[in-house]
């Protein structure tokens, strides 16, 4: 069936969270997300989510570049263009270069009105298998030790099957020691989000203290733009890494797993792209025998939907950050809400695309920003 788009809507929503969040670098109350709703001739729609943190602190790209890149370059070269597959309407931004949380909003977006148009489910559609995939949890640094071990037992309590949390110099091997003494057996693993280099002895010993911890992997300790000193640190301890920051796309998955970089990689549908890039990485991880898990950027239902549909995939053998909404959020844009019960999410099989329904209502209540593109709209340049 070919889709053609006359419309293409982008709604900013901000949600507050529960708590706030700290990671190596910045602490946030709230995000804004770009909520995208496209439309075809025939009505049918979807609906896409682009997750990029509103500062410049995780990647490069911000709410703000995106709304731009989506606005300017992607969205105007796809209205009018016929396709089938989303892989046809993302071959239409191939021209432009990085910016994957915009292309990954939009790519969604095309995957959740085919597979709606087709009554097919977005797991189907990509090949899962799961009808339940696992939850981590993934815990910001703490402000204080006691305050780290009592949010611990809490998602412990709700039955989450792995405790990550994040840390950085001087708040890594207190704070995971006493974890790990209080909890022999939680596999229990660290992000880093590249707050350490291999040119500064104490953070080298610093990770070498966390090699006695037992812990499942340490993610993204060095820079995000590296694989080289990865493949170094890789060498010397026992702690599979783990590669965020550092894996954009298969091409990058491909030159991390030869040079040693990382054991284990993190998927995240945002980082690289889109579904289709993810799928490709979770493949090439399945072909070499190395585990894979997705990470996640505090998404809102819709791209939290598409999180678990790409969990489905049978690859995906590590829990992921991929939690119940109601974990960052009070109220979600999306009906149902997403549960996690003892740890596990069901897969939405029986229900098309995403499997979650947008509430218009709720996106509109929390919007802080809309614009509707229509066909007529030329893209600034070629
Ligand atoms: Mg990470």
């Amino acid at each position: 069936m070919s889709h053609t788009l006359g419309a293409v809507e982008m709604v900013l929503v901000r949600l507050p969270l529960v708590r706030p969040f700290t990671t190596s670098s910045h602490t946030k109350d709230h995000l804004d997300h770009i909520l995208i709703r496209v439309r075809d001739q025939d009505g049918a729609e979807g609906w896409g989510e682009c997750a990029s943190p509103s500062d410049p602190y995780y990647c490069s790209e911000t709410t703000e570049t995106s709304w731009h890149i989506l606005r300017d370059f992607l969205i105007p070269g796809l209205l009018g263009k016929s396709f089938e597959r989303a892989s046809e309407a993302a071959a239409t931004w191939s021209k432009v270069r990085g910016n994957n949380f915009a292309k990954a909003g939009l790519e969604m977006a095309c995957w959740d009105l085919v597979c709606r148009a087709s009554r097919t489910s977005l797991a189907g559609a990509l090949g899962g298998q799961r009808k339940e995939i696992y939850s981590g949890v993934s815990l910001g640094i703490e402000p204080t030790l006691d305050g780290l071990l009592e949010q611990v037992e809490r998602y412990l309590d709700q039955g989450y099957r792995r405790i990550k949390t994040k840390i950085g110099p001087g708040r890594d091997l207190a704070y995971l020691r006493a974890v790990r003494q209080r909890w022999p057996d939680v596999p229990l693993m660290a992000d880093a989000n590249s707050a350490y280099s291999l040119e500064n002895p104490e953070h080298v010993a610093a990770l070498k203290a966390l090699d006695d911890l037992d812990l499942m992997m340490i993610e993204q300790p060095l820079a995000d733009d590296d694989i080289v000193d990865h493949a170094r640190l890789q060498s010397q301890l026992r702690t599979p890494l783990c590669l965020d920051e550092s894996i954009h796309s298969v091409a990058d998955a491909r030159k991390a797993l030869d040079l040693g970089s990382c054991r284990i990689i993190n998927i995240k549908v945002s980082r690289l792209g889109g579904l289709e890039e993810a799928r490709r990485v979770h493949d090439l991880c399945v072909q070499r025998g190395v585990p894979v898990w997705c990470g996640g950027m505090h998404e809102f239902g819709v791209g939290r939907a598409a999180n678990v549909a790409i969990c489905s995939l049978p690859g995906f053998t590590l829990p992921g950050d991929v939690s119940g909404s109601d974990r960052a959020y009070r109220e979600d844009i999306v009906d149902p809400p997403i549960r996690a019960h003892s740890g596990a999410i069901d897969v939405p099989w029986d229900r098309p695309g995403l499997g979650f329904e947008a509430n218009l209502s709720r996106i509109r209540a929390n919007a802080v920003r809309e614009l509707v593109l229509e066909a007529e709209r030329r893209p600034l340049a070629a």
